[in-house]
C-alpha cells in the first residue's frame, strides 16, 4: 500500500541552489540575510548575494569547477553561508564537517571526498592543516576565513574584481552538496545530494510553514549537518528570512539571543527540548519572542513537548529527516493545531511512502508498525563511494529504506517507534528504546537518559537505562525500575540500571546509543 502526500504536488523548477536564492532578491536587497548572534553583525541580502558572487569568482580564477569538492570545516557565522553558496556558485560542490572531528576524522573526509580546498577559521586552523598534510588528502589550499598568516582570508578573496564564472548547472545530475551522515549507528556515509534535492526539499517544505520576510529564525544547528544546512540555513534565505547565527549551543547564550535577537522560529533537536523543559535558568529570559519551536533529528517525546509548550507559551512542531532526504520527508505543518506533537505529521508535497514489515518484507497498512520507505525528488542520488550500502538502501523502485520502524494513522499521520537495528528484542518482544528513555525523562528527578540492550546472565537481552540525576536528586536504581515498571507491559521492564554524568549526544542532538554499548564490552 502507497501512502500519498496530503498535499498537490508543488513544481520544482530547473535551477541550480544559488540561483533558486539569488536569482532575484531586488524586493529585498536592503533586508537583513544573515545575523551574527555573538557580535550582532550583519548581512543584508544584497551583500550576501555579491559576496556569493565574489567567492565564486576568487574559486574560478585559482581553477575550481564544475566537478570539484571543496570543503567548509567552521562554525556556524555569516560568513559560513557566503562560502557555501560561492563554492556552489562557481560550480563546485561543498562537503560540510563536522566542527567535533579531530585532525584525523577531517582528513579521512577530505580524502573520501576528494576536496581539493579547504574552508575553515583560525581556531580550527591546528586540526585543518594536520589534515590537509595527510596522506591521500588533495587540499591544496586552505582559505581561513578571518585570516592567518600564509594563507587566504575571506577577504582575500572576496578583493577580486573578477565576474563570477558562467557555469551552466544542470540541477538533476549536479552535486552540490556531499554531507556526511551522522554516524550513530557506524561510520559516517558520504550522500550525494544534486541541486535538485536541495531546491525540492525547499520548496516542498516552504508549503507547510509560514517563514517569509517577516521571519527570524534562530540558526544554532550546526550548518554542516543537512537540518542546519538546509531548514535554518537555505529555506530560510529562499523566504527572505533573516538568520541569526550562533557558533555552538550553550544554554544561557541560547536563551539570550532568542530573547534580544528576538527570533521567531527557533529549531532545535530534542536536547534543548529537554534543558527547555527542565533547567531552572530558562526562566530568568523573556523568551516572549519565541513563537514556534520546531524539533527534529531525533524523536520528541509529547509529554515531554507539552512541558515546555506549558512552560514557554510556544507553538511547537516536529519534523522527521534524514541526511539521504535532503532532509525533511514529513513535518507536522505550521496550520496543524489537531496533530500530536509526539508524532512527525504528514509526508510532505511530491513524495509518498511504504511500511514494510522488516522481517517478512511485507508492505503493512495502518496500525501496523513497518520499516518507512520514501520517494520523492528530494531523495539522494547515492552514497558517495560506497555502491553495496547505496544498493542495500536505494531500491531499483526508487524508494529509499529509511532504517525507522514507523506506524502511519487512518489520517495519515506518522509516529518514528525506533531505528529498526536498535529495538531491543526481549523474549521475541520489541521494545523500543525511545519510548522508554521518553517515559524516563517524565521523571522529575531524571535530567536525561538513554536505554540499550545489554545481555543477561542467561544470555537474554534486556533493557538497560543509563541515567543523569537532576542535580543533588537522591534516586537509586530501583526507584528507577519501579517508575518504568509501573508503567509498561511487563516484557518492557528497564532490569538494568546505571547513573551517568552525561548521556553522550552527538553534535546534531542525537543519543549515542552505540558509545553506550561500547562502555558493556
Ligand atoms: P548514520 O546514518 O550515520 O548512523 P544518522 O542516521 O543519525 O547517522 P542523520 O541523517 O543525521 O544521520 O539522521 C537521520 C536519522 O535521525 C533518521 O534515520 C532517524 O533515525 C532520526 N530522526 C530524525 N528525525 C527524527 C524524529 N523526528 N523522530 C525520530 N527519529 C528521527
Ligand atoms: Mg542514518
Amino acid at each position: 500500500m502507497i501512502f500519498r502526500s496530503p498535499f498537490p504536488d508543488v513544481e520544482i523548477p530547473d535551477v541550480g541552489l544559488p540561483e533558486l536564492l539569488f536569482g532575484d532578491i531586488s524586493g529585498r536587497a536592503a533586508n537583513p540575510a544573515l545575523v551574527d548572534g555573538s557580535s550582532g553583525r550583519t548581512l543584508s541580502y544584497g551583500e550576501l548575494a555579491a559576496m556569493v558572487d565574489k567567492v565564486a569568482a576568487a574559486l574560478a580564477a585559482r581553477g575550481v569547477a564544475k566537478g570539484d569538492v571543496v570543503g567548509i570545516f567552521s562554525p556556524n557565522t555569516p560568513f559560513y553561508a557566503v562560502a557555501f553558496h560561492g563554492i556552489l556558485r562557481a560550480g563546485a560542490a561543498a562537503t560540510t564537517v563536522n566542527s567535533l572531528y579531530t585532525a584525523d576524522e577531517l582528513a579521512s573526509q577530505l580524502r573520501d571526498s576528494g576536496a581539493t580546498r579547504l574552508f575553515t577559521i583560525s581556531a580550527f586552523l591546528d586540526r585543518a592543516e594536520a589534515a590537509a598534510k595527510a596522506e591521500g588528502v588533495r587540499v591544496s589550499e586552505i582559505v581561513v576565513m578571518d585570516g592567518a598568516e600564509g594563507h587566504p582570508s575571506l577577504a582575500d578573496l572576496l578583493a577580486t574584481d573578477a565576474a563570477p564564472p558562467d557555469v551552466v548547472i544542470n540541477a538533476e545530475t549536479d552535486l552540490a552538496v556531499l554531507p556526511y551522515s551522522s554516524g550513530t549507528t557506524g561510520r559516517a556515509k558520504g550522500v550525494m545530494l544534486t541541486h535538485r534535492n536541495l531546491v525540492a526539499n525547499i520548496l516542498q517544505v516552504q508549503q507547510l510553514i509560514d517563514v517569509g520576510e517577516h521571519t527570524r529564525v534562530l540558526a544554532m544547528l550546526p550548518f554542516f549537518h543537512i537540518y542546519g544546512m538546509q531548514v535554518t540555513m537555505n529555506a530560510a534565505l529562499y523566504a527572505g528570512a533573516a538568520v541569526v547565527t550562533m557558533p555552538k549551543f550553550e544554554l544561557p547564550e541560547f536563551l539570550r539571543v532568542v530573547s534580544e535577537h528576538r527570533t521567531d522560529r527557533v529549531y532545535i533537536a530534542p536536547p534543548v527540548a529537554v534543558a527547555l523543559a527542565k533547567h531552572p535558568i530558562v526562566d530568568s529570559y523573556d523568551l516572549s519572542p519565541m513563537k514556534v519551536l520546531f524539533s527534529g533529528a531525533a524523536p520528541l517525546d509529547e509529554e515531554l513537548a507539552a512541558a515546555v509548550r506549558a512552560r514557554l507559551g510556544c507553538t511547537i512542531r516536529q519534523g522527521y529527516g534524514m541526511t539521504e532526504m535532503s532532509p525533511v520527508s514529513h513535518m507536522i505543518p505550521d496550520d496543524r493545531d489537531d496533530i500530536s506533537i509526539g508524532t512527525v505529521g504528514v509526508i510532505i508535497p511530491n513524495m509518498e511512502c511504504k511500511l514494510v514489515d522488516p522481517g517478512t518484507g511485507e508492505e503493512v497498512g495502518e496500525g501496523v508498525p513497518g520499516e518507512l520507505w520514501c520517494k520523492g525528488p528530494n531523495v539522494m542520488a547515492g552514497y558517495l563511494n560506497n555502491r553495496d550500502a547505496t544498493d542495500a538502501t536505494l531500491d531499483t523502485d526508487g524508494f529509499l529504506h529509511t532504517g525507522d520502524v514507523a506506524v502511519i494513522d487512518a489520517d495519515g499521520v506518522v509516529s518514528i517507534v525506533d531505528r529498526v537495528k536498535e529495538l531491543i528484542k526481549y523474549k521475541g518482544y520489541q521494545v523500543p528504546p525511545a519510548e522508554l528513555e521518553a517515559l524516563l525523562l517524565t521523571h522529575p528527578l531524571i535530567a536525561d537518559a538513554a536505554v540499550i540492550g545489554v545481555r543477561d546472565s542467561e544470555g537474554e537481552e534486556v533493557p538497560k537505562a543509563f541515567v543523569v540525576r537532576q542535580q543533588a536528586a537522591e534516586l537509586d536504581a530501583a526507584a528507577v525500575m519501579a517508575f518504568v515498571a509501573e508503567k509498561v507491559a511487563p516484557y518492557k521492564k528497564v532490569r538494568v540500571v546505571e547513573f551517568l554524568d552525561a548521556i553522550p549526544k552527538s553534535a546534531s542532538g542525537k543519543i549515542l546509543r552505540k558509545d553506550l554499548r561500547a562502555r558493556e564490552n
